[in-house]
This record gives structure tokens, sequence and C-alpha cells, in this order.
């Protein structure tokens, strides 16, 4: 039986191991995180949910809006007409869902940082923070080509020169997230989602009208690339409260409950490689793939999760059309 490791349990990893044991092969996901989903991503608050990550999903492939149509008859998905770009599809209780329901059936190893790669007579032997090791006939790695390139350049000598090159040409802008719980309903205008042509902010979506926030109003403020940038590293609350200042007639103080702020070092890609997926000079079969491989619209923000997806696809198709 043909086995494979796959880094990271976001949609385009996941996309790729449904596939794979699909076909019978036995696949690993391993990620660093608490839950899956990477960019996915839902959190708690105060009683209440909200994207982080991701916001909405759209489709331009039959691919694609085939698999969201099939997850939207097992109820993981809603559409939410939102303002100007038009319908979108998202997680019936958040974008999570989206993840989980790609998940199903899949073995996911959570809080397993990869820290170390490296090949023996046996294949590929692949290292976490846990000590743990976990072995494959062949590895993909769905990572933020940043994030690979402190794993594969900085901590191991696996990739030449070539490799090294497609990946620093992947460029991702950084997004600070606010989120907040209110007590009651916020004055954001219907749909609820809006592009914000601000300097500061980018995009304010009301969770409750979003549909995946019932009981507890909460709401995701996404920073504009320009002050994200700025504000990386700074202290987080006073981010929160300088946004929060700026959107009190739809916010009123009074009524914020709680305030999260999210740091996203690696949001969305400003500059993807053309190809769905890019295969290493590595004599066992090892395969970068993710949001930032593809040649799909890579400037409209609503189309990355799309691209992930289609990247997830191509690696597997990849892997089984090679025998190893
Ligand atoms: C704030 C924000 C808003 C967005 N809005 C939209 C939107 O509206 N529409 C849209 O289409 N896209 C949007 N995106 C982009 C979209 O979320 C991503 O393109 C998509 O989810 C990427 O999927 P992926 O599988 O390529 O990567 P990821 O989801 O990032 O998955 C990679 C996984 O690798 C894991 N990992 C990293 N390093 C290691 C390691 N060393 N060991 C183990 N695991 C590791 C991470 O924990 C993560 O789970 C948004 C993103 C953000 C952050």
């Amino acid at each position: 039986m043909q086995s494979c490791v796959i880094i990271g349990a976001g949609i385009a990893g996941l996309t790729a191991a449904r596939q794979l044991v699909q076909q019978g092969w036995t696949v690993t996901v391993l990620d660093k995180g608490r839950g899956l989903g990477g960019r996915l991503a839902t959190r708690r608050l105060a009683g209440g949910r909200a994207d982080h990550g991701a916001q909405v999903i759209r489709a331009t492939t039959a691919a694609f809006s085939d698999w969201l149509t099939s997850a939207d008859e097992q109820t993981a998905l809603m559409e939410w007409p939102v303002d100007p770009v038009g319908a979108g599809w998202v997680g019936r209780d958040g974008m999570n869902r989206v993840a989980k329901q790609l998940a199903t059936e899949l073995t996911i190893e959570t809080e397993q940082t990869v820290v170390s790669v490296q090949t023996d007579e046996m294949g590929w032997r692949i290292e976490t923070n846990s000590g743990q090791l976990f072995r494959g006939d062949a590895l993909l790695c769905t990572i933020p080509a940043p994030q690979a390139l402190t794993l594969f350049v900085d901590k191991s000598n696996l990739l030449g020169p070539t490799d090294q090159h497609v990946l620093q040409t992947i460029l991702y802008e950084p997004c600070l997230a606010v989120l907040v719980a209110l007590n009651r309903a916020s004055q954001i205008p219907k749909p609820g989602g809006l592009w914000l042509d601000r300097p500061d902010i980018n995009w304010v979506a009301d969770n409750l009208q979003k549909g995946i926030s019932p009981d507890v109003p909460t709401v995701t403020i996404l920073a504009s690339t320009a002050f994200s940038r700025t504000y990386l590293d700074g202290d987080l609350n006073a981010v929160g409260q300088q946004l929060l200042e700026q959107l009190t007639d739809w916010l009123p103080a009074e009524t914020i409950t709680s305030v999260q702020v999210h740091r996203w070092r690696y949001s969305q890609v400003a500059q993807a490689h053309p190809d769905p997926y890019w295969r290493a000079d590595t004599s066992l079969p090892f395969l970068f793939g993710g949001d930032g491989f593809g040649g799909i619209a890579p400037h409209d923000p609503h189309l990355n999760v799309e691209r992930a997806f289609l990247s997830g696809q191509s690696m597997a198709d990849w892997l089984l059309t090679h025998p190893l």
C-alpha cells in the first residue's frame, strides 16, 4: 500500500488527503494547530462565533463548484449574498466547517509541528516537535512558502536552487483581524459583509447576519494591508482599539463586550506560482502546493480557497498518475 505524509491540514492538504485515501493510500496529515482547517478559521467568542480567516468562498471552476454543491447538500455550507461581489459560500456554523467536512474519515495529527524532514532507506522520515516520527513514500507540503523556506532551507538542505527560487517568488500579505462580541445587534447594513475603501480597514462582517453566530452578535474586522504591515508586530490591544474607534457608528463602544485580535503573518497571496504545485528535485516524491500555487486570479481575495483546493487536487492527481 502506498503512503503519504502531508504537512498542513488546511484546504489544500485535506483535499489531497481525501483524494489519495479514496484511492487506497495510507495518508497522515500533520498540522501544528490545535484544530484543523488552517486559515479556514472560526473562533468562539463570548458564547458566539466569528470567522477570523477566510470570510467568503467563491468558485470559478466546475471541480470546486461541484464539491461546494455536494458539501451544501450535506448541510455544511450556505450562500451569503455579499455586496459587491455577489453571492458566495460560507460554512454553516463558520468557515472551519468547510475543513471539517473535507476531513471526515481522514487521519489527522494536530499539535504536531514538523521540525525536521529527511530521507533514509525506508522513505521520508518526518519528525515533529513532540519527538514523534512519521513515515511515508511521498511527501506533500502545503504550508505558506515563507514558512516552507524556513523549514526546508534554513533547517535542512533538501532543496536545490531552483526549488528555493520557486518558493521565494511566492509572496503573501499580512492581515490583522479584530473580533468583537456585542450585547446587541450591530448597525452594519445588510447583508452584513462589506468591503470598505478606507486606509485602515478592508472588510467588516457581521457574523449574526452572516448566519454563523445566531445567539451572540459578533463582528469580524480585517485591517487593510498597509495598516497590517505597519502594526503587525505592535501591541494587539492598541491595534484593536484603533480600528474600533473608526467604526463607532456601527459598533458603539458601550455595546462591545469582548475583543480579540489575531495576527496573520501570511493571510492572502500577493504573488502565486503559475502552476498548481511544484515538484521538488528530490529522488522520492516531494510536492509543494497550497494557495500559493495556481493560475486562478491571484488578486481576487475570494478565490484563494479555490486555488488551494485545486492545488490539493492536482498534487493528488500527480501522485496517482506517477507510480512510486
Ligand atoms: C484574514 C483572512 C481572510 C481571508 N479571506 C478569504 C476569503 O474571503 N476568500 C478566500 O477564498 N480566501 C480568503 N483567505 C485565504 C484563504 O483562507 C487561504 O487561501 C486558504 O485557506 C489557504 O489554504 P491552504 O491549505 O493553502 O493553507 P493553510 O490553510 O494556511 O494551511 C496550512 C496549514 O499548515 C500548518 N502548518 C504550518 N507550518 C507547519 C509545520 N511546520 N508543521 C505542521 N503544520 C504546519 C498550519 O497550521 C495550517 O493549518 C483569507 C485568509 C485570511 C488569513
